[in-house]
């Protein structure tokens, strides 16, 4: 049966994207806290729309806005795990990778009632080590590679990767990988950022990346039969009026195009029914 499934998903990062980036001003910090009032927002146009979306929260973010958290339980949304600061995990080592991973997981349990059962890598970027320790902390899914677009792929370990000679796959392991893609996500193409000498101007008009956005649904649905495309959104970024307006668009859009909305959780089961069917 052909079906074109729609993630929308939130990485509700507040201040700590800021901070594991060294940036702790008052004027950094505020960056992040007006993700908050940018929550609050997303929560009530996916209530109007009757759509249930998967939040992706850091662990100190549970803590600094628990209201906010529960929020997002009571109205049905998936809780997945972002860490427990936003320090991606090809910068930690393997202890400490782990212990952000069960302290984490800890608060999800507190405030949703059950621990993850996804899991997306703070700023895109694994360690060697992580799919290993996902699967040990009971994830089925991970949301941070881009080794496809609409189809969902098991993440393998052990690869050996040396320069000048042919990659060498590892084997894939149990652990579903949810695709993403830099094109799908609001930061790099409205997200005004420099760091240093690296600069992101974002900042582009929300109607031109509408576009995009509508396209790779159509894409989707004009070239497979069976596909999930995922989109990812930061409430401190989208949050911003012409971006809640584009976003209320992209939604309307989607749904009148016949996209089937399910949290990551659910296209990800969805996925393997169909694998195993
Ligand atoms: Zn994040």
């Amino acid at each position: 049966m052909s079906r074109h499934i729609v993630c929308l998903s939130y990485d509700f990062d507040a201040m700590s994207l800021w901070i594991a980036r060294g940036l702790t001003t008052p004027t950094a910090i505020s960056r992040g806290e007006f993700g908050a009032v940018g929550a609050g927002r997303i929560l009530d146009l996916l209530s109007r729309h009757g759509i249930a979306a998967t939040w992706f929260i850091p662990g100190v973010t549970i803590g600094t806005y628990p209201e906010v958290c529960r929020r997002v339980v009571a109205e049905g949304h998936e809780v997945g795990h972002h860490d427990w600061t936003h320090t991606p995990p090809s910068k930690l080592s393997r202890d400490e990778e782990h212990a952000g991973l069960v302290r984490a997981n800890t608060a999800i349990a507190e405030l949703s009632g059950r621990p993850a059962r996804g899991y997306r890598s703070p700023s895109w970027d694994l360690s060697p080590h992580s799919v290993e320790l996902l699967l040990a902390e009971g994830m089925v899914y991970d949301s941070s590679m881009m080794g496809d677009d609409y189809t969902p792929y098991y993440a393998r370990t052990g690869d050996e990767i040396v320069d000048g000679e042919p990659m060498r796959f590892g084997p894939s392991s149990a652990l579903l990988e949810m695709p993403i893609s830099w094109s799908a996500d609001d930061f790099p193409h409205f997200e005004f950022d420099r760091l240093g000498s690296a600069l992101n101007p974002g900042l582009k008009s929300a109607e031109a990346v509408l576009g995009n956005w509508l396209d790779d649904f159509r894409f989707l649905r004009q070239n497979l039969d069976w596909g999930i495309m995922t989109y990812t959104f930061h409430p401190f970024c989208s949050g911003r009026g012409h971006r809640m307006i584009m976003m209320d668009k992209l939604i309307t859009a989607l749904k009148n195009e016949g996209a089937e909305f399910l949290t990551m959780e659910s296209a990800a089961a969805a996925f393997i029914a169909r694998q195993s069917g």
